[in-house]
């Protein structure tokens, strides 16, 4: 492993892959960890494309070049690059893989960053799309059209945790020679590694587990090596890049990766199965619940059930409020995937933009509470819920 180059493949365990693959070699200045290189512009050295000139806005710095090969070794990619956010990969992807007249096959109940994406962005530029559930074939036949180009789902629906028919996508989109696009934010490579089952393309939001430490915003693309040169090509236009300060905390961050998921995905199948028994508590959605959420194709395909649930308490808002206000550990704020344990009241927050009958179509009351679990002891977060239920 200390011997492997820029080059070097990456045939070790995920644990070991985590920690080694992507990394420069040989060492800068024998520097163990790359340096950050915060030089906007390099020394001209013969490129011959624009897109080869050494500038932190074409993407291709040594902070840069390094995380792509660590997020393409992490989700057994052919290439990867990261990106300034979450909704920079997700808008430079589907701008790359869409043009005017496409339309898209998209799971209802998106991340809200996405949905509004497609409602209110790109349809203005031509690009239409019909949500889909992601377990009824027989509407993604009825929608699919001659221009349908793409079907596009996440892994873990946020906030109410379905687990999609993903091998019936992948199927799918290969019978209609469609792209499969998969936001991988929630489940992480650790527990699903989607281009393994068939997808064309994974993005993620850096932000929440990748980094995992709730200190910067950034985003991840991986796939095959040509579609991520035409992504990176657009984001060199676009604008999207990460800055090299950035890469080096998200660098930090994902070499832990492994060791936060896995106590991440213990301790909240733990608290879902403590909420799902507790007399207060009248639901749970957590993948890892028998008869929740999808959990035959997560049990077949994931590796853990992640750390984030959500559940209902057997009383209305005033309960639930109190309930949210009794809890010391977990810090009330959106976004996820952090070492701290944060709660959210979905319908006050990242669905605040739609309205109570909307929210109610999809599945999400006004008392509904998501859980993104941290790396704190279980059974001071059990305590904690306990009393803040009692
Ligand atoms: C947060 C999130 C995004 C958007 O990511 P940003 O980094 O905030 O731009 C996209 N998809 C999912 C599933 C998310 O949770």
């Amino acid at each position: 492993m200390a011997k492997q180059d820029d080059a070097f493949p990456g045939k070790g365990e995920i644990e070991t892959s985590v920690v080694h693959d992507g990394e420069k070699r040989p060492l800068v200045e024998g520097a163990v960890t790359l340096p950050i290189f915060q030089s906007s512009t390099f020394e001209y050295a013969g490129e011959e494309n624009y897109d080869d000139l050494r500038y932190i806005r074409l993407n291709n710095t040594p902070n840069h070049l390094a995380l792509g090969r660590k997020i393409a070794s992490l989700e057994k990619a052919e290439a990867g690059m990261v990106m300034s956010s979450g909704m920079a990969a997700i808008s430079t992807a589907l701008m790359t893989v869409l043009s005017p007249g496409d339309h898209l096959l998209a799971l209802a109940g998106l991340y809200g960053g996405t949905h509004d994406l497609l409602s209110n962005y790109l349809s203005r530029f031509g690009i239409d799309h019909d949500w889909v559930d992601g377990r009824d074939v027989s509407e993604w036949e009825r929608k699919l059209r001659p221009e349908t180009k793409a079907f596009y789902v996440e892994s873990i629906t946020n906030p109410l945790m379905q687990v999609p028919d993903l091998p019936g996508v992948v199927g799918f989109a290969a019978d209609n020679q469609l792209l499969s696009l998969i936001d991988n934010t929630f489940a992480t490579p650790v527990n699903f590694r989607p281009l393994e089952l068939g997808f064309d393309l994974v993005l993620h939001s850096a932000t929440k587990y990748l980094n995992g430490h709730s200190d910067i915003v950034g985003g991840a693309v991986a796939g095959s090596g040509r579609m991520i040169k035409n992504i990176t090509s657009n984001l060199n236009l676009l604008g999207g890049s990460m800055d090299p300060h950035t890469c080096f905390l998200l660098h930090r961050g994902m070499k832990t990766l492994l060791v936060r998921v896995r106590h991440q995905n213990t301790s909240a199948a733990k608290i879902a199965e403590f909420l799902d028994q507790h007399s207060s508590v009248k639901r749970v959605y957590y993948p890892g619940l028998v008869g929740c959420c999808g959990h035959s194709t997560a049990k077949s395909l994931f590796g853990g059930y992640g750390g984030m649930l959500s559940f209902e308490l057997s009383g209305g808002e005033e309960d639930t409020n109190r309930f949210m206000e009794r809890l010391h550990l977990p810090i009330l704020a959106p976004s996820l995937g952090g070492v701290e344990s944060l709660v959210v009241c979905p319908a006050k927050t990242t669905h605040a933009g739609l309205s109570t009958r909307e929210r109610e179509a999809i599945g999400i009351s006004e008392t509904l509470i998501r859980f993104s679990v941290g790396i704190e002891s279980t059974s001071d977060l059990i305590f904690d819920l306990e009393q803040a239920l009692a």
